[in-house]
């Protein structure tokens, strides 16, 4: 599934391709996404120029004088920048034809993604509205993420993984980055103290912030027929290693479903 550093590296690698173009025709060929794509879509992006390719979590926003277009890739979705006579393979949902002769495309097998206009600020939209602040943002700090832990006996790792908490942390860099703070994923969100949130919310950041890393050599592929978006492979410290032992202490790496997401976490390291 695209994460944040996937959806980050997709915006980069197709934001040069569309800043400054002009939309000359929309090509549907399925509307029936998570949410079905606005019938008057090709109507309302007629002739727009793309001004901003932004992203607010795992969402892409391209922004037009008129409206903006608010993109997700749900569970297997991609957008590549082609030229439009590429021929379209099954799943090629979407096509945004540009004025310079190129052509965004939307593909997505298991169409949980979308692709929704709004005219009004992206941020009061339904879908973005409750979202927590940035995990690479300035608002994402330790006494923000103390304070919204008050109280609370969610396991931390449930905590993190909260959109409305913080946006972005997925399963695997939730397991890195508490395994890299040295926090037993388990242990209740509210009975962290300060100086433990300080640690993770440096080792939230610094795990995608790698992964982000990692994406920019995969950027040719956003402009490539053939090649599938590469999903990064970094070198994960304790998620999957179910049965094997610890990198830092040889303990061996202990595993249970937590919140339904597979969870793993060393003993030894981890409290
Ligand atoms: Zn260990």
């Amino acid at each position: 599934m695209p994460e944040l550093p996937e959806v980050e590296t997709t915006r980069r690698g197709i934001s040069p391709h569309l800043t400054g173009q002009t939309v000359q025709a929309i090509v549907v060929r399925q509307p029936r996404l998570r949410w079905p794509v606005p019938p008057d879509l090709p109507e309302k992006l007629d002739r727009q120029t793309i001004r901003t390719v932004e992203r607010r979590g795992k969402y892409i926003l391209i922004g037009t004088n008129r409206g903006t277009l608010i993109v997700h890739l749900g569970m297997s979705g991609s957008l590549r920048i082609l030229a439009p006579d590429s021929p379209p393979r099954k799943h090629d949902h979407l096509d945004f034809i540009l004025a310079n002769g190129t052509c965004l495309r939307f593909h997505d097998p298991r169409r949980f993604g979308c692709v929704v206009w709004t005219e009004d600020d992206p941020s009061t939209h339904p879908l973005l509205a409750e979202l927590g602040p940035e995990p690479l943002g300035e608002c994402f700090d330790a006494p923000y993420l103390h304070g919204k832990a008050r109280g609370r006996s969610v396991s931390v790792k449930s905590f993190i993984m909260d959109s409305r908490i913080v946006v972005g942390v997925g399963n695997i860099y939730a397991n890195e980055a508490l395994f890299r703070a040295g926090i037993d994923p388990r242990r209740p969100a509210g009975r962290i103290a300060l100086p433990r949130y300080e640690k993770l919310v440096v080792s939230i950041r610094e795990v995608l912030s790698e992964a982000i890393e990692q994406g920019g050599t995969t950027l040719r592929d956003f402009v490539n027929e053939t090649g599938s978006p590469g999903y990064f492979q970094q070198t994960l410290q304790i998620y999957g290693r179910t049965g094997e032992l610890c990198r830092r202490c040889g303990e061996l790496i202990r595993t249970q479903r937590l919140g339904q997401r597979s969870t793993y976490w060393c003993p030894n390291c981890q409290h």
